[in-house]
Parts: C-alpha cells; structure tokens; sequence
C-alpha cells in the first residue's frame, strides 16, 4: 500500500491507566509506525480524545462545547504522539481543520501531499472541526479527501464480532465483512456516519487490536489477523 491512515484511539494512549498518557505503549507505536515508513509507506495518523474527554458523555454542558473540548483534546494527543514520534527518528507534522496559532498547521489536501512528499508522518488533528461528529468520520473523510488505499483501525479488541465478546463467550470474529452488514446487524465498529461515509466511497477498512506484539507492523504488511 502507498498510503494508509491509522487510527488510535484516545484510550488506546492510556495503556492500563485508562487516562491520559502512558509513554511506553505510544513508544512502542512509534517503533511500529517507523518501520512501516521506513519501508516507503505513507502514513497518517488520527488520534480520538477518550482519554481525556468525550462531548457525549456531559449531560449538563451544551453539546456544542462538550465538543469543541473533545476535538482539543485530539490534538493534545496528536501534539504527544508527534513527539514520541519524532523521538524515535520521525519526522512529523500536525494539520487541523481550523486554526490553532502557531502549534499546528492548517489542513489543506495540498499541504498534506507534500508532507507526504518529504517523507512525513501526517496528523490529522481535530477531527473534522466540528461538533456532533467523531474522529472516526474524521479518519474516514480525511482517507477518501488524500486518496488513501485503506484505514487501519486499531483498537482494544482484535477484530469484529457477531456479538461483544465479553458478554457472550460464543461470540464469532469475522474475517471479512461489509459494511452494510455492519449497518444492519449494528456492530459498532466506527459510528453510522463514518460507516456510511465508508460504503459511498469504497473506502477498504481494517480493524486490529493494538495489544497483540508487533500488531500494527503485522497487520499492514500482510499477517493482518483482524477484520477486513
Ligand atoms: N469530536 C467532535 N468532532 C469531530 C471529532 C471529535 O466534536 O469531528 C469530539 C467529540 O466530542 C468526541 C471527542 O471529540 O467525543 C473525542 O473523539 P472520539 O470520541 O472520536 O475519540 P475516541 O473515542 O476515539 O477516543
């Protein structure tokens, strides 16, 4: 694949904590992320904001502002992770969709390519600037405006299943599945929105569970063991 965009939760930062950030699961990210760059992938990243806060989860504030705090808190994400980044030998840049001084650059398709072009790892920071959308149609819109070959999903658990497998034991991981069955049996893998932003646009997606050893390295260059 040229050019593939990740997506790391908030809470995936967290590590055991559940909160905030714990440095040696995002270095270990790092070293992952670089490999795949050092073999001539393009790669950009979009972090959610879990670990610090969700506009839903405030029933007193308006949601509006619940939401401008949680697009922050992605880019405090994106601002952290670009450095342990840059840490490990990356070069790094981090866009926004809207304007945020001098700690971020603006978004523009333009400005992402050639970031690209030099060899860069690309955040795309904010979500899609504004409320009542998530950081999954974030990724999803930002896959299909820089013409990305696929989505990598990296979450908790290591792929899609009929059923949530804490609950039911019997659960089935599927190996492949569309997304308008994702639709119709409602398994929650990115929100309606984003799924159906993902069906209209072709846009390949593939989810895989970050705690397994080397799963980032492993599921983009061909041991992927999660869903398609
Ligand atoms: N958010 C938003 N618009 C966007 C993306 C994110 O308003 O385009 C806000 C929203 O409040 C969301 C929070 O940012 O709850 C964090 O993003 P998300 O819930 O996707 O993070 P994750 O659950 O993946 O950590």
């Amino acid at each position: 694949m040229k050019r593939v965009l990740l997506k790391l939760s908030g809470e995936a930062l967290a590590g055991d904590k559940h909160t905030g950030f714990d440095e040696p699961t995002v270095t270990e990210v790092a070293k992952q992320v670089k490999q795949i760059v050092d073999g001539g992938t393009e790669v950009g990243i979009v972090i959610g904001g879990g670990n610090f806060w969700r506009g839903r989860t405030s029933e007193t504030i308006d949601r509006t502002k619940a939401d401008q705090i949680g697009m922050l808190a992605t880019i405090m994400n994106c601002i952290y992770v670009s450095e342990i980044f840059r840490s490990v030998g990356m070069q790094t840049q981090i866009l926004t969709p809207f304007e945020c001084g001098s700690m971020t650059k603006l978004f523009s398709k333009d400005r992402a390519n050639k970031y690209f072009a030099k060899g860069m790892v690309v955040f795309f920071a904010g979500g899609t600037g504004h409320p009542y959308f998530s950081t999954d149609t974030g990724i999803v819109l930002r896959a299909i405006e820089m013409e990305a070959d696929g989505i990598y999903l990296a979450k908790a658990i290591d792929g899609v299943y009929d059923s949530d497998p804490k609950l039911n034991s019997n659960a089935v991981k599927y190996d492949e599945v569309s997304i308008q069955e994702v639709i119709d049996k409602k398994l929650a893998v990115v929100d309606l929105t984003a799924s159906i932003m993902c069906m209209e646009n072709r846009m390949p997606m593939y989810v895989f569970g970050l705690n397994e050893e080397n799963s980032i390295v492993k599921a983009m260059t061909g041991e992927f063991s999660g869903t398609k």
